[in-house]
Formats: structure tokens, C-alpha cells, sequence
């Protein structure tokens, strides 16, 4: 019975929407023979000011290339390295945002200029480039101790592989004229970024070569600072290599020069270098986070086989003429290492979903120690990254 009046009752619906359609259809035509009324002269038209737009900008550490790493990308079939392969499960955190920001702490300068090599003085493959670029990285960092690790021709042939990959770099620059902050327009809404490095690892930078690196030095800052300003930048970020490696909490001079920048007017600043994570803060309505770890690595040991993707959201009033930081989270990742095929892989995991993962036997790449060490990663990131005051937790990932 009640299946019979249901189907009586979608009948009644079913005719009365032909109706609907038919009545409407004519109306149309109708409506269309009425004249426009015409448009106010041009001196009484008002432009619109656009609603308010939100940004994600987003952030995450070290590309530090050791060579099992570069080896692990290597795909026999194609004869090729891919490096997006090892970012699939973070893909979609780093394309989705709209500024993606890395730093790659190698270089990109060509098999010819010394062949390619790990720590101390690293040189990736340049298919890193394309890597980043196909998982949805849009601004690369330059300026770091390792800048200079295959001399200013390796400089020069890193900026030009992360460019023809359509990357953006920042804190290298080819020549005197090129050397300025990188400007980036979001949706009506100006980005000014910054990159700089407290050192070249004792490597001189060439004579009459200042300009190729970004070296942190508060007078120069201050002036890209100023430049930014006159460019009428709705938001400051400065990327800064600094602080002192495998430290856990930022030095005095981290906490002295962040805070001398917000004084300047930068709003927001990622510090990386210590290849460990340390603390993020929001200091009146500007974002640090002091380091944000290594992102990929062969650095296995605790606290530097993980890291974080860091969010900012950013909102623009076009009446107010004023853009805010309105919220900040984070994602923890952990390089997975593990065996396919007798290969050895390398992988960056979200560690919630990795860990979810395992429980619910999604991943059999995943061993029981594996699953181990990521609660662990997950332990350690949130107690030292959780800022309940100013309402930072991790992003849920399932
Ligand atoms: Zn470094």
C-alpha cells in the first residue's frame, strides 16, 4: 500500500514539474521581447568592491637529498628518476594550497658538474625539479648553507632547471638586476616572499657575486623589507635557513631576528636548517615556526626521519584594506623506508593516515615497527607543536 501511494504520489510530482517546464519555457520567450532598461551613464556606475578571498599558503621543509634517497627515485623501466613517486601520499596536502613553499637543500647543477653526490657538498638529479613541480610545489628556497656546494655555475644551472620546470625560485639570483624579493599574486592579493641563509657552509661567495645569495643581515632585510612595502605587498614571508642543527627549540638569536622581522613588518616566517622540528607561535597576529624539519631525507634517527606541512590561511578585506592571518595547522609526515621488489623505497607518509592505515590493513608497506615509530612521530610532533592558546592542532587526514 504505502509503496503504491508513493508511486501515485511521484506520478502527481512528475506531471505537475512537465507543467512547470512547459509554463516556464513560453514565459521565457516572453520575458525575452521586453526591452532592457539601459545602463546608468558611466559617472553614476559604482565599482564593486570584491568580497573578501581567502589564501592557503603552505609550507614544508628540507629537501635533503642523500643519495639512497636519489637512488631510490630511480625507475629502470623508463630509465629515469622519479621523484614525485615518493610524494604521492602527500600530493594532494602540497597541490591543494595556493602557495606551496620547499626548500631545497641540494642542487640541481647537472650530472657534468661533478657528478651527483650527498652530504657534504650535494648535487640531486634536476628531475627533482620536475618532481616537485608535478606534485604541486610552486616556490623553491635557494639560499641555504649548501647554495654554493657546486660553486656559482652549479648556482646558476639550479636556477635555471627549477625555472624551466616552472618552479619559482627565491634567495639565488642569476645577476645584480634579478636579485630582488619574489612578488606573487593570489587572487587580487600581493605576496611578497623572502629567502635568506645564515651561511655558505665557509664556501666564499665569488667576488663581486654578493648579489647571488640571500644572506641574513638585518640592513639588507630591511631594505627587501621596504622594497615589499612599496610594492604595496598584502603579506610578508620570510623562508629563513637558520638555527642550530638537531636542537629541538630555537636559539636566542632565532627568537631575536623573528622578532626584529616582525618589527619590520614581515607577518609571516617557516624557519628551517636544524633538520629536527622546533616550536610554532603566533606573536601578535604574526606566524612562526622555528624549523620545520626535514621533509625527505636519509636521516633515520629520531626526531629527524619526520617533519610537518604547515598551513596558513590568510584572509583579504578589499573595504578594509586589510589581510589577517585567520587560522593555522599542520600535517606530520614521516619518511617511510621500506622494501618493494628487493628496492630499496623512500616515501613521505602522512602519519595519522599512515597510522590508520596500518590499523585498518590498507598498507601492507608498513611493518609493526614502522607502526611503532609513527605513533611515536606522533607523539612527539603534536606535544611539541600543539598550541592550544592560539588554537594550532594538527589538520585531521583520513
Ligand atoms: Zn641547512
Amino acid at each position: 500500500m504505502v509503496f503504491l501511494k508513493t508511486l501515485k504520489a511521484l506520478g502527481a510530482i512528475l506531471i505537475s514539474l512537465m507543467i512547470l517546464t512547459f509554463i516556464n519555457g513560453c514565459g521565457r520567450q516572453e520575458i525575452s521581447t521586453i526591452k532592457k532598461p539601459l545602463p546608468p551613464p558611466e559617472s553614476q556606475q559604482i565599482e564593486k568592491t570584491p568580497d573578501p578571498v581567502t589564501i592557503e599558503i603552505t609550507a614544508v621543509g628540507d629537501f635533503l637529498m642523500h643519495m639512497p634517497v636519489v637512488y631510490s627515485s630511480w625507475n629502470p623501466e623508463k630509465k629515469d628518476y622519479n621523484f614525485a613517486s615518493q610524494l604521492t601520499d602527500v600530493e594532494k596536502y602540497l597541490s591543494a594550497p595556493d602557495i606551496t613553499i620547499a626548500n631545497l637543500e641540494t642542487r640541481l647543477a647537472g650530472k657534468e658538474n661533478g657528478g651527483y653526490s650527498g652530504y657534504p657538498q650535494f648535487n640531486c638529479p634536476e628531475q627533482l625539479a620536475l618532481g616537485m613541480k608535478e606534485v604541486g610545489i610552486d616556490v623553491v628556497t635557494t639560499a641555504n648553507n649548501h647554495s654554493l656546494d657546486r660553486g656559482f655555475d652549479g648556482l646558476l644551472t639550479t636556477l635555471e632547471n627549477l625555472e624551466s620546470a616552472g618552479l619559482k625560485p627565491v634567495g639565488n639570483y642569476k645577476t645584480e638586476q634579478d636579485r630582488r624579493p619574489l612578488v606573487m599574486e593570489v587572487k587580487k592579493v600581493k605576496i611578497g616572499i623572502l629567502n635568506y641563509t645564515y651561511s655558505t657552509n665557509g664556501i666564499p661567495i665569488p667576488e663581486g657575486k654578493d648579489y647571488a645569495i640571500d644572506i641574513i643581515d638585518l640592513d639588507s632585510m630591511k631594505k627587501d623589507i621596504n622594497y615589499l612595502q612599496n610594492q604595496q605587498t598584502d603579506l610578508i614571508i620570510a623562508y629563513l635557513h637558520f638555527g642550530t642543527e638537531y636542537q629541538r627549540q630555537p636559539n636566542q638569536f632565532q627568537k631575536d631576528l623573528v622578532s626584529n622581522l616582525f618589527n619590520m613588518g614581515v607577518d609571516v616566517i617557516f624557519g628551517d636548517h636544524p633538520h629536527v622540528l622546533q616550536p610554532l607561535d603566533m606573536q601578535q597576529n604574526n606566524f612562526v615556526i622555528y624549523s620545520l624539519g626535514n621533509f625527505i631525507s636519509n636521516q633515520r634517527w629520531q626526531y629527524s626521519d619526520s617533519g610537518v606541512i604547515v598551513n596558513v590561511t590568510i584572509k583579504k578585506d578589499f573595504t578594509s584594506n586589510t589581510c589577517k592571518i585567520t587560522e593555522v595547522d599542520y600535517i606530520p609526515t614521516w619518511v617511510h623506508v621500506y622494501w618493494e621488489e628487493g628496492k630499496k623505497k623512500y616515501r613521505v607518509v602522512p602519519v595519522e593516515k599512515a597510522i590508520s592505515d596500518y590499523e585498518d590493513e590498507q598498507d601492507n608497506t608498513i611493518s609493526k615497527s614502522d607502526y611503532l615509530r609513527l605513533k611515536e612521530v606522533w607523539q612527539e610532533t603534536t606535544l611539541l607543536l600543539n598550541n592550544n592558546e592560539d588554537n594550532i592542532l594538527p589538520r585531521a587526514v583520513h
